[in-house]
């Protein structure tokens, strides 16, 4: 079986998650095709062209040698390469394991080890324009069979949840109020709050510190990633547990925080950090700190199915991200999808990853050519402030 072809398809979808989804599928002489998604859809032309570079590499290759195009998909123009081409060799890296589990009629939890588990436990992404907003979408979600919620760092203004303006004081009040007010209305669920790498290290530590009496799960992304090693600050000063690394690409940016124990949960995205080869390697290094992991997973149905048969085949998994239930938006662009019940998903004993993509309807919704950049945000007196 060789490689005969690598298509891309940049798709618009308002009323999914994220806007739309950026779908690489691989095609082979043997009739079997892979589906692969890339983690930063709005780095555009920048992925799809890497994406095209790369295969110069994988076309006319054997689709098992994930381990060997891997290496030389990374290594291949001699300086390391990092996020913009391994969102690309993510993409064509789960492209390829969908190609393997196919080939042999095993679902690609199975090729990575699996079972461990039969299902795995979801946080879904709630919001609301007040604090009274954000617990009813609690006790929505809640009622609905999640065990957990997860919302982020407000802003300061009155957009809560699409923020504009960012002053760190008093969007900590507002955090601070609002995981009492949803700890309080439901004492039982499991609170994730995504700091979104939107506060300073000295302002991250006051806010978790504040946070202790309410227990919530995690406490993610507290300060930016770009120095690892300002989290041995943040995990000797906080007494919660602390979850990050969904914008470190590959096992080098996780190493430090893994092996000195920075952070107590592993925010890996397999479609950023290099994969299912990439993110299983990632996976049993945080084994061997007794770290679990819990996949980001911000993006659609292909990024959603590899974090669950990653989950599925491992032992150390916290929680799994899930914006919205698999199955339950872009039906029409993903007819088939892994499966969802009681605030848990599952891959179904099906080929491959378990997805399929209608690639003519993907063709009416292309995203248009432009790149795009993600909200802004600003302190009050104009400077700009991480999203
Ligand atoms: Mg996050």
């Amino acid at each position: 079986m060789k490689v005969t072809g690598i298509k891309q398809f940049r798709i618009a979808d308002p009323s999914g998650i994220g806007g739309g989804y950026h779908i690489v599928k691989i095609e082979t002489d043997a009739g079997i095709s892979g589906l692969g998604e890339v983690g930063i859809p709005s780095w555009g032309k920048a992925v799809t062209g890497a994406i095209e570079h790369l295969s110069q590499l994988v076309i006319g290759e054997d689709p098992w040698s994930t381990e060997t195009l891997w290496q030389e998909m990374f290594r291949s123009n001699f300086f390391p390469v990092d996020r913009v081409y391994t969102c690309a060799i993510s993409a064509i890296d789960i492209a390829l394991w969908d190609i393997k589990g196919k080939s042999v009629d095993k679902p690609v939890y199975k090729l990575l080890g699996g079972p461990v588990r039969n299902r795995v436990v979801c946080y879904p992404h709630i919001a609301g324009s007040s604090i009274e907003e954000l617990i009813a979408a609690a006790r929505e979600v809640h009622e609905q069979g999640w065990k957990f919620v997860r919302w982020h760092l407000p802003s300061s203004d009155e957009s809560f949840p699409e923020p504009g303006v960012l002053e760190p004081r008093e969007s900590i009040n507002i955090a601070i109020e609002s995981v009492a007010a949803v700890r309080d209305a439901l004492p039982d669920i499991e609170i994730c709050l995504d700091v979104h790498t939107r506060l300073d290290t000295t302002h991250s530590i006051q806010l978790c510190q504040a946070l202790e009496p309410f227990k919530p799960f995690f406490i993610e992304d507290p300060i930016r990633a770009e120095n690892p090693g300002s989290y041995e600050k943040v995990s000797r000063k906080v007494n919660l547990p602390i979850a990050a690394g969904e914008q470190w690409s590959s096992k080098w940016g996780f190493r430090e925080a893994i092996e000195n124990e920075w952070i107590d949960y592993a925010r890996i995205d397999l479609c950023i950090a290099g994969g299912l080869t990439e993110s299983l390697k990632i996976t049993h290094l945080a084994e061997t700190h007794y770290i679990d992991i819990v996949p980001h997973n911000p993006l659609g149905p292909v990024s959603a199915a590899a974090c669950v048969h990653l989950c599925m085949a491992s032992t150390n998994v916290g929680v799994q991200e899930m914006p919205k239930a698999p199955g339950s938006f872009a039906t029409d662009l993903f007819p088939v999808q892994i499966g969802f019940s009681d605030g848990y998903a599952f891959a179904y004993d099906a080929p491959g990853l378990g997805v399929e993509l209608n690639e003519a309807l993907a063709e009416q919704h292309r995203l248009s050519e432009e790149d795009d950049f993600l909200p802004r945000m600003t302190r009050r007196d104009g400077a700009f402030t991480n999203w």
